[in-house]
């Protein structure tokens, strides 16, 4: 086997390349070396292996410095898998060629195929196809993803156009091949080797334009409305948590399925209550005296309830209270969390001569010796 060769000259960059360009050096040369361009070709086919391994580890935040340091010797076979070792980098691709390369990845596409698995060949859009899914951000109160709530969204997506019906064509008008790209859906661009397939941006790959477009949607079946629909939010929800409106998205084409409006809840704090899973948390402070002797306190839950605590005598501060059933509702159950209280034992300020003589007298009964013995702080409550 050939001594490999060094992974930054392998990719054609500079030791102190960033990670864009890396990644753009390597875009060039997965492009030119793909399998899918060079059906057979062995030579093409180490080479984009060779750039396959190279990118993985020099995209790689914890390999590339182990390789600066060690060289090939430092990655342990990690990474430098001669046989069948390029699926990693596959994940990466969309990131690598999803971003903004101005119409990169259509151009990717277009010659990778689908999901990388298929050939290259031409790829017709005439079948339906399914609408685009849309995302809605919807920011909610603390209080109502605890218990609850109906919310109005406004969104705009693309409806099947009324006037001609999703056909794109205005009445009495019909299909003619597309004169761009004479019906193959895919022009080719470029010279020789260095040559890509493209969808045919005349008529979107279909292979077919109108002659007489819809004049309200302008040939396109779609049209942009604005929808106002009523959501329930269900008890419980937590940050983070995606509600999904089936249909609601884009109007897929050609009768192909509607997309889905997902909406994703964003959930703001509250100035008492925290949350964690099902349980809610806050504090209260109490005196010295209740909390020595023990009382009897009354609370206002998050949904406005008073609430009867019982505090222990000889209870110290951070001591975390529970009490039962007055947390979340733990979704898909009848099941409640747990309503947590933290006691805060307050020292007294601004005494009154009275509560000094008190203190006083209390303290010479305690008489605590002069010497304090110390604690692990892990012990403290
Ligand atoms: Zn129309
Ligand atoms: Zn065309």
């Amino acid at each position: 086997m050939a001594a490999k060769r060094d992974y930054y000259e392998v990719l054609g960059v500079d030791k102190s390349a960033d990670e864009e360009a890396i990644k753009k050096a390597y875009r060039k040369l997965a492009i030119k070396y793909h399998p899918d361009r060079n059906p057979g070709d062995k030579e093409a086919e180490a080479k984009f292996r060779e750039a396959t391994e190279a990118y993985e580890v020099l995209s790689d935040e914890k390999k590339r410095p182990i390789y600066d340091q060690y060289g090939f010797a430092g990655l342990d076979g990690a990474g430098a898998g001669g046989g069948g070792g390029y699926s990693h980098a596959f994940h990466d691709f969309s990131d690598l060629f999803g971003g903004a390369g101005g119409g990169f990845s259509d151009i990717f596409d277009s010659i990778f195929g689908g999901g990388f698995s298929g050939s290259s060949s031409s790829r017709r859009r005439s079948g339906p196809a399914a609408g685009t899914s849309l995302r809605y951000d919807l920011h909610i109160q603390f209080k109502d993803a605890v218990y609850g709530t109906k919310a109005n969204i406004q969104f705009k997506h693309n409806e099947v156009c009324s006037a001609c019906n999703g056909t794109g064509g205005a009445a009495g008008s019909s299909r003619k091949t597309c004169p761009t790209c004479n019906g193959m859906g895919q022009i080719r661009q470029g010279n020789g080797f260095f040559s890509i397939q493209q969808t045919c941006p005349k008529c979107g790959g279909r292979g077919t334009v109108i002659d007489k477009p819809c004049s309200s949607c302008r040939g396109s079946g779609l049209q942009e409305k604005s929808k106002t629909v009523e959501i329930t939010i269900p008890a419980g929800v937590d940050d983070g948590k995606r509600l999904v409106l089936r249909g609601l998205g884009d109007a897929g084409e050609n009768g192909g399925p509607a997309g889905d409006l997902v909406v994703v809840l964003h959930v703001d704090s509250h100035p008492l209550f925290e949350r964690d899973g099902s349980d809610l948390y806050c504090a209260v402070p109490i005196s010295i005296a209740q909390a020595a002797l023990g009382c009897e306190i009354e609370i206002t839950a998050l949904d406005g309830k008073k609430l009867t605590m019982r505090i222990p005598d000889g209870t110290s501060s951070g001591k975390l209270l529970r009490i039962k059933g007055e947390g979340v509702p733990v979704q898909g159950s009848t099941r409640k969390g747990d309503l947590y209280v933290k006691i805060i034992v307050r020292t007294p300020t601004h005494l009154s001569s009275k509560q000094k003589e008190l203190l006083n007298q209390y303290l010479a009964l305690e008489n605590p010796p002069k010497e304090a013995s110390l604690i692990n702080l892990s012990k403290l409550d």
